[in-house]
């Protein structure tokens, strides 16, 4: 770290080393590092001058030098089942989504974090994948999502899943980063971290070299290359048996169960013969499947190609799966009355022109990137306000 540089660093988010690096390049004692590192990570501040051990010059030397929060919240919307979704302004004005949820248990949150803004993979069924790839986040601004969420919600972050905007594993190296300063720093360890990949057979096996405890999750969605080509176009660098193989290398390496994540498109990814295939194919694994019934996204010309299947069909799946010996669930849907999918809120501010301004009211009849919804929050800097319900908006075109 550049003393001389005279723009702002960004201090949270970052590790306690490189605190440290800043501080020595200010001359100042490297005590104090460890008094900002704490302010930051065991205290939350959101400003230099809640740092009062710091003495007044050291605040201000501080507040021309370096900044916090990294990260700025440009919007929030609160779910009806306590569910937030963020939207946060990174230092050059992009945004990315956080979301922040609970479960059964209501005392264990899990924040669910963005790695690149945009994605380069273009899952057809995405409201990222509709963005088109921006730029890789770096460790801190992954980390500061956690840090953000937990100074604004005031709830302490519990697990952390690598499912946000992006492909975690197309950004691998500043990912492992942030899972070291989230352990080392915010203190999540890595059997509380999941990383989810579409795929990407290099990042597996780099992640594997770390032998960290964090869970990897495939993105399945179909059993085969050639129908999974159709919604995950890297099928074609990586087919379904090399991802097999990868997985199974990552299991005799790290010991850690894996999950397999399988989106349900009706018509799509849905049919028995599908749920067989797929008992087959993970026979061997070490892994639980969760499968993802499908939340209806439009793409940027209006149109949800995809349908969610019938609750039958759901089930119908589920039991043919669970012929493989394997766990499965479906997985407990959070947020569905807020832009809760990946990408849906980034999008609809992007449409609107929004993403870099202050936090402000959305006109409740713009909504591209967005479903229908019973009336939900839009909470932002200003306070909360009830949105008024919207008319569910009918698919005007299905893909079969
Ligand atoms: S589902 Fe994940 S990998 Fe696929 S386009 Fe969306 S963000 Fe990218």
């Amino acid at each position: 770290m550049n003393s001389t540089n005279t723009s702002p660093c960004g201090l949270s988010g970052k590790s306690k080393q490189e605190i440290e690096q800043f501080v020595t390049g200010l001359c100042l004692p490297s005590y104090r590092a460890r008094q900002i590192h704490s302010w930051i990570y065991a205290r939350n501040a959101a400003s230099f001058d809640e740092m009062t051990d710091l003495g007044k010059e050291t605040r201000q030397l501080l507040k021309e030098r370096a900044q916090i929060p990294l990260l700025k919240l440009a919007h929030l919307q609160v779910s009806a089942d306590g569910t937030r979704k963020y939207l946060f302004e990174l230092p050059d004005g992009q945004s990315v989504e956080s979301v922040l949820m609970s479960f059964d248990d209501r005392t264990s949150f899990t924040a669910c974090v963005s790695s690149q803004v945009g994605c380069a993979v273009g899952c057809t069924f995405c409201a990222t994948g509709y963005l088109g790839f921006k730029r890789n986040l770096a460790a801190a601004e992954i980390v500061d999502q956690v840090m953000s969420i937990q100074r604004e919600s005031g709830k302490r972050v519990a697990n952390v899943v690598y499912m946000g905007q992006g492909e975690p594993l197309l950004n691998v190296e500043e990912v492992i980063k942030s899972i070291a300063v989230l352990g080392q720093s915010v203190g999540i360890g890595a059997r509380h971290i999941t990383v989810s990949t579409s795929g990407i057979v290099p990042g597996i096996r780099r992640l594997a070299q770390e032998r960290l405890q964090v869970t990897l999750a495939l993105s399945l969605h179909a059993p085969e290359s050639k129908s999974r080509q159709e919604i995950v176009p890297t099928t074609s660098r990586f087919p379904v048996d090399e991802l097999m193989q990868a997985l199974a290398d990552y299991y005799s390496c790290c010991q850690r169960r894996l999950t397999i994540e399988y989106v349900l498109l009706a018509g799509i990814t849905d049919s028995p013969d599908q749920a067989r295939q797929l008992a087959q194919l993970v026979r061997n694994l070490h892994c639980n499947i969760n499968l993802i019934p499908y939340n209806p996204t439009e793409n940027r010309d209006g149109i949800a190609a995809y349908a969610r299947p019938s609750l039958s069909a759901q089930q119908r799946f589920k039991r043919l799966a669970e012929s493989s010996g394997k766990t499965v669930t479906i997985r407990l849907e959070r947020g569905t009355d807020i832009d809760a999918a990946c990408g849906q809120l980034h999008n609809r501010f992007e449409d609107e022109g929004k993403t870099s301004a202050a936090p402000r009211e959305l006109d409740g009849q713009a909504r591209a990137g967005s479903q229908g919804r019973a009336g939900y929050k839009d909470v932002t800097a200003g306070g909360a306000q009830e949105r008024p319900a919207v008319k569910p908006k009918r698919p005007r075109a299905r893909r079969s």
